[in-house]
Formats: structure tokens, C-alpha cells, sequence
């Protein structure tokens, strides 16, 4: 049994499910779908992704266009001092009033990699993963990136905006950690400080 939180979460999931069993409903251009979403948009949450090719967010969670907000960069990070990052996390949040904001790292993170080495970078990059306000932690990559997550996260909690929405009509701020291998996925479960592997058959997760 797991919890949805919300709509928007539950259809995430659902579309999760889909997409590890290779149902999507997601399609191309629908010239019906466009008319539908021609003068409004009404998506239901927000993906912070990491830059990595292999991570496209609309198809891990088999959406279609109008249904999630995603902005990306190399370490998906939270960052409040990038006008842009800042700037469509408001909109998000404040307008176009969305559920959730998750923020889904990978396996295989190159990004998070490089943070053990950031003086051995060019003055492009290590200007960048340097601004993390994080730093490599743990045993393993795999761990350092879930570590990176939570950082995210707690930076998300503390902007006043997110914070606001987050006590005024409950926006809930998720961690994902996305298998490129094999597409399983886990999320962070906050209530009992684990993270935990997303159902992939219906059975699992209602
Ligand atoms: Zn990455």
C-alpha cells in the first residue's frame, strides 16, 4: 500500500506504472488534446530533473503536454540565488498553483560524481556544481545522490513562498531517485526516513 498525498501524485505514480511496463499513453501531437489545452494550462506538479539525456521526466511519469512543469539543470538543483530556477518555481507555485514539486535524481549521476573532483573541473562547470550548497556524501554515488535530494529538498522548504503554500493548502515537496538501469524507481519517505521502491503493478499501489 502506498500513499498519493494528492491527485497529482497519484496520477504521477499511475503514469510511473505505465511507463515501467511499457503502456504509455503519452503521445505525439493530438490535434484534439491541443485544442483542450490551447488557452490554459492547469499542470498538477512541478519535476526539478537533472540535465542527464537519459532522464526525460514527461516520459518516466508518461505525461502528456499541460500536465507537468519541468525545469532542469545538472545536479537538479535548488538553487535561490539562479533567477531562473527561482522565477519558475514561483510561477509553479504562486499561479499556476501545482501539487507537488518533486525533485528526481538518477543513478549513474554524472553531476554528483564530479563533486568529488571540483578542482580538477573547468572554470564552466566547477562554477556551476559548485553553487550546489551540497557537497558528495556517502558510501556509495548512489547514496551521495539521494544525499544531494534531501539537500534539495530542505532547500525548497526553506524559500518563504514554498513554505507559505506548503502551510496554507498542503503543496507537498517529494524526493525521487530514478534507475537508469532498469527503471525502477524509489521515493523518499519523510515520515519514516527511508526510501522506498515505487509499486510497478496496480495491485501494489490501491
Ligand atoms: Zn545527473
Amino acid at each position: 500500500m502506498i500513499s498519493f498525498s494528492n491527485e497529482g501524485m497519484r496520477r504521477l505514480l499511475a503514469g510511473y506504472r505505465n511507463f515501467f511496463n511499457g503502456n504509455p499513453v503519452r503521445k505525439g501531437f493530438c490535434a484534439l488534446h491541443a485544442e483542450q489545452i490551447a488557452d490554459t494550462q492547469n499542470p498538477h506538479s512541478m519535476v526539478v530533473s537533472c540535465f542527464d539525456s537519459r532522464v526525460c521526466p514527461e516520459a518516466i511519469f508518461d505525461t502528456n503536454d499541460g500536465h507537468i512543469c519541468v525545469h532542469r539543470n545538472m545536479l537538479n538543483q535548488i538553487d535561490k540565488e539562479d533567477f531562473s530556477m527561482v522565477a519558475s518555481l514561483r510561477f509553479a507555485v504562486k499561479n499556476l498553483q501545482v501539487e507537488n514539486i518533486v525533485i528526481l535524481g538518477h543513478s549513474d549521476c554524472n553531476a554528483v560524481a564530479k563533486l568529488k573532483h571540483l578542482e580538477e573541473l573547468p572554470p564552466e562547470l566547477r562554477a556551476w556544481l559548485d553553487r550546489t550548497h551540497t557537497c558528495y556524501r556517502g558510501e556509495s554515488l548512489e547514496a551521495a545522490v539521494k544525499n544531494n535530494v534531501l539537500d534539495q529538498l530542505a532547500h525548497l522548504h526553506s524559500i518563504d513562498f514554498v513554505a507559505e503554500e506548503e502551510a496554507s493548502r498542503g503543496l507537498k515537496l517529494e524526493g525521487f531517485y530514478f534507475h537508469i538501469d532498469d527503471g525502477r524507481m524509489e521515493r523518499w519517505n519523510n515520515a519514516d526516513s527511508v526510501w522506498t521502491f515505487v509499486p510497478t503493478e496496480e495491485k501494489d499501489a490501491c
